[in-house]
């Protein structure tokens, strides 16, 4: 569904993603993975139009991205690190207000807020308050389904459940789950392994803007012998969990 070929980008002499490929097939998880400064927000920005490449090429369904980024536009759902919510509406105004930017016909909003409502684990009733009065983890889950209104069936998360406790990181993971299960192909970005493990099919890791290695989980798994966590920090370059282990 999607490959990125060799692809760059130079922030002045700083080699944000210094030659990286990899590719996503349709209807799977992929992960994204990497440490802080790894390449991974500069590499969605660019999968997400919002970034040119300095080098390389970015396929989706076959054809360059870069010369035509409408191409991916029309099925792409982002969700951004950052909550892009207003505060002082309501969840359901937030949704309009989403469904109105994404060009949803009127007569289709209601139709699909009830649809995103069951996705995201909503009531009617927690809708209609105020989103400022909503849990980390709930604005986490309206902000996913602010990126779901034209029904996308390529969604990129970045860092989805960032600072958030265990019950709401549960009930994201199950609605990204959810998703997959309707169709969605997701790319999922982030650096906690144990959801990888526990969602993804593929992944690739990132380190000082290069992929390290990319593949299916499973056959790189059994392949290794090792766990992902234990394969990340010696892929890395770091030892410091086993050191942790042996103390
Ligand atoms: P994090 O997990 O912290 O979000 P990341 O893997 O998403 O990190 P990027 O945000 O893509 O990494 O950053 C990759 C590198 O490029 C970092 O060294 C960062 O400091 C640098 N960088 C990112 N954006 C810019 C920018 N606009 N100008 C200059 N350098 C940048």
């Amino acid at each position: 569904m999607l490959y990125l070929q060799d692809v760059k980008k130079y922030y002045k002499k700083k080699k944000a993603v210094d030659g990286v490929s990899f590719g996503i097939q349709k209807g799977e998880i992929f992960g994204l993975i990497g440490a802080n400064g790894a390449g991974k927000s500069t590499t969605i920005s660019m999968i997400t139009t919002m970034l040119k490449p300095d080098g390389g090429d970015i396929l989706f369904q076959g054809q360059s991205i870069i010369s035509n980024p409408k191409l991916i536009r029309e099925h792409l759902g982002y969700v951004p690190q950052d909550i892009a919510l207003y505060l002082s509406l309501s969840g359901r105004d937030n949704l309009v207000f989403w469904g109105n930017a994404y060009h949803v016909p009127k007569n289709k909003l209601d139709e699909r807020i009830d649809e995103i409502c069951d996705i995201i684990g909503f009531t009617k009733d927690t809708l209609s308050q105020k989103t400022a009065s909503y849990s980390g983890g709930m604005k986490r889950r309206l902000n996913i389904g602010a990126a779901l209104l034209h029904r996308p069936d390529f969604l990129v998360l970045d860092e989805p459940t960032v600072g958030i406790d265990m019950i709401a990181r549960n009930q994201i993971l199950e609605a990204i789950k959810r998703l997959n299960h309707m169709g969605t192909t997701i790319l999922y970005c982030g650096h906690y392994m144990e959801e990888v493990e526990r969602l993804c099919d593929s992944f690739c890791m990132l380190h000082e803007g290069r992929e390290i290695v990319w593949g299916s989980k499973d056959k790189l798994l059994k392949d290794s012998g090792k766990t992902l966590e234990t394969l990340y920090y010696e892929l890395m370059g770091t030892n410091l969990y086993l050191q942790r282990k042996e103390n």
